[in-house]
């Protein structure tokens, strides 16, 4: 077999990995490359915002492989070093060395960067991101020192970290510009509910507030500087806006990109040869009939599989609801599905102040999305209900005592 008829992978998290491990799994005995830009073979992010960070779990955990599996499956992984374009003529990838890779097939699996704010004191060195183990580590090592950490943004990551850093004995802000956290996801009802946690666990939770920059003195970030003039001090600041797809390599190769590299339901792009997964895939969804770009761990962990069948000419389409977790303090959840088409009724079944509970949000009858919070092994009942489209009897749903899948 020839250079030319090899597979490149570019980007060695989660999705890059998997795909890997896939098409070995699929039979590709070829040529298979696996470029990624950190230093590290391919782990996982979930931990860095809670028991890595928290020193509860060894970053070994995290490796999506054990050290020895690339080489055990012919996967070439060079790790530590970037592609930094595509030729698509002569179908070649050129990494930052100058060397260049042949491919026949190209997956792309670049994930994404932390957005950062245009504030005044925003580079400062106290002033975080968290994306990789290394931001993980600066992080943790502030969590050990600081009295207050001020956290810019009360999403999944902000809010996780606020857990991390209240367990580590640290006094915790956050600023957020919405009325409530993760308002966008899941609605007023149920964002209450993570106000009220944070709350209830010591958190400052500064709702609805106008940043205007960052105070910084002795080239160190000393607080925040609220619209108002109010200064709300802190040691460290964490910014946690959210994240943008990594679609330069894709846009400067001339592929449609838009919000993420758009792909069709079997992950192929706008050049058959190319396919995208993970964070940057902008995926034509069978089930809700458009696209749908979603930067969670599951999306990393299964599109891969279809990713590999589509490379290997087995026709393959992703069609999985959106899925995703977290833990926080005492309360874990898992969510499924997506509010952002609408809906207009939410339903919860079990103790809301608990913090015990399954929530649906319907829209005309029908189940859009679920959520369970510290109940468990219900998310084959909700993906059914979701995905039968079916309408349900609300009083059914509201009552513990009957089963998901009887509502
Ligand atoms: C702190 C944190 C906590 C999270 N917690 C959760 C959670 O609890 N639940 C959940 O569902 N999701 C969670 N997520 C989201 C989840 O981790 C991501 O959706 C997932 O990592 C996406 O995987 P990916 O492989 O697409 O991208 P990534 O994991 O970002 O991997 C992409 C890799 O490609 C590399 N790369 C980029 N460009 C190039 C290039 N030109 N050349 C070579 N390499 C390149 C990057 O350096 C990176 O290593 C979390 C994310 C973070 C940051």
């Amino acid at each position: 077999m020839g250079e030319s008829d090899g597979i490149v992978i570019v980007g060695a998290g989660l999705a890059g990995g998997k795909a890997a491990e896939a098409l070995r799994e699929q039979g590709y005995s070829g040529a298979l490359t696996l470029v990624g830009g950190e230093r590290y073979r391919p782990y996982e992010r979930p931990p860095l915002s809670k028991g890595y960070l928290a020193r509860e779990q060894p970053f070994e955990k995290a490796f999506v492989h054990p050290a020895g599996w690339y080489a055990e499956h012919e996967v070439d992984l060079r790790t530590g070093i970037r592609v930094t374009g595509i030729d698509r003529v002569a179908g070649r990838v050129r990494l930052a060395d100058g060397t260049e890779l042949a491919y026949r097939k190209l997956l792309l699996a670049t994930g994404s960067t932390p957005r950062l704010l245009p504030l005044a004191g925003i580079d400062a060195p106290n002033v975080h991101t968290l994306r990789t183990v290394e931001d993980s580590d600066v992080l943790a090592e502030a969590l050990s020192r600081i009295g207050r950490l001020l956290i810019v943004g009360a999403g999944w990551i902000g809010l996780e970290v606020a857990a991390a850093a209240r367990k580590a004995g640290a006094e915790v802000s956050i600023v957020e510009a919405a009325e409530l956290p993760l308002l966008r996801v899941l609605g007023p009802e149920l964002a209450a509910v993570f106000a009220d946690l944070h709350r209830a666990n010591g958190v400052d939770l500064r709702l609805g507030a106008r940043l205007a920059g960052v105070e910084v003195a002795g080239g160190q970030a000393t607080g925040l500087r609220m619209a108002d003039g109010e200064l709300l001090a802190g040691d460290a600041v964490l910014v946690a806006v959210g994240a943008a797809p990594n679609v330069e390599l894709a846009a400067e190769a001339g592929l449609a990109v838009d919000d993420g590299v758009l792909v069709d339901a079997g992950l192929v792009s706008s050049d058959p040869d190319i396919l995208a997964c993970g964070d940057i895939a902008n995926v034509e969804s069978p089930f809700y009939g458009g696209r749908i770009r979603v930067e969670h761990w599951a999306t990393a962990l299964k599109q891969p599989a279809v990713a590999a069948r589509s490379m290997l000419g087995v026709e393959a389409s992703y069609d999985e609801l959106p899925y995703f977790y977290t833990d926080q303090y005492d309360l874990g959840m898992e969510f499924l599905g997506h509010t952002g088409a609408g809906y207009d009724q939410v339903v919860v079944r079990g103790a809301l102040e608990r913090r015990e509970f399954v929530a649906c949000w319907l829209d005309g009858g029908r189940v859009v999305a679920g959520m369970n919070v510290n109940v468990w092994d219900v998310t084959d009942p909700i993906k059914q209900l979701i995905r039968s489209r079916r309408q349900v009897d609300v009083d059914r749903l509201a009552n513990p005592e009957v089963p998901l899948g009887a509502v």
